[in-house]
């Protein structure tokens, strides 16, 4: 990438904590707009973390005619066959206990579901899809992974989503949400954003 002005890109997701870590993981490597508002919410029944991270970047690269930046995340739990995995905003809902994107709600169901198993069979990862997509139907696309454990009982206040309760084996023992930024040094979301600025050749 040549010097001069930052690669710009108008930011697909509509969730504020999100928004805050990637700008946080791709500070200095590129310049974000946050998504207009005036843009509709997008429906995310792809069948893959990819599928739904391109419905997103496709929605709002064609609403605004700009170069669009998108993820999607999924947590994989082993012992719920990867549930909730591409479900995962939507986990409570699927049973009727909470509407889509309640956070609160699919942890709890997270942790119900798994009341009575040990911590040894709690081994869980958070995936990351991560994509630019330009206006001519060009894209990039990049994956980050990280694998960790579910908690027996959530700790902390930080983070968002199911952070409460995801404790990552590269750590020192405490969820997610008990860190701050430290969060995206091993993250799912820092090291797909991070891959994708190594494909953007602005890393
Ligand atoms: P989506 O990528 O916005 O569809 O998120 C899927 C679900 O995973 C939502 O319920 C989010 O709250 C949750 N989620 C996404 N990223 C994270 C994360 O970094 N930590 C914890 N939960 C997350």
């Amino acid at each position: 990438m040549p010097n001069g002005a930052l690669p710009r890109f108008v930011v697909a997701s509509a969730n504020p904590h999100k928004v805050a870590e990637i700008a946080h993981v791709l500070h200095g490597l590129v310049e974000l707009e946050p998504r207009p508002e005036s843009v509709g919410d997008v429906i995310e029944d792809g069948f893959t973390l990819e599928a739904n991270a391109r419905l997103k970047a496709v929605a709002i690269c064609e609403a605004v005619s700009r170069p669009a930046i998108a993820d999607d995340t999924g947590l994989e739990v082993d012992v719920l066959d990867g549930a909730p995995g591409v479900h995962s905003a939507r986990y409570a809902a699927d049973e009727g206990t909470g509407k889509g994107g309640d956070d609160e709600a699919n942890l709890k169901r997270l942790l119900r579901e798994l009341a009575d198993v040990p911590e040894s069979r709690r081994t869980a990862r958070f995936r990351t899809v991560a994509m630019v997509r330009w206006p001519d139907g060009s894209e990039l696309v990049a994956n980050g992974t990280v694998e960790g454990w579910i908690a027996i009982k959530p700790a902390g206040d930080g983070g968002f989503g199911y952070d409460p309760a995801f404790i990552p084996v590269e750590g020192d023992g405490r969820t997610f949400a008990e860190m701050g930024v430290e969060k995206h040094v091993f993250s799912h979301r820092g090291r797909a954003f991070r891959d994708l600025a190594r494909r953007l050749d602005v890393s």
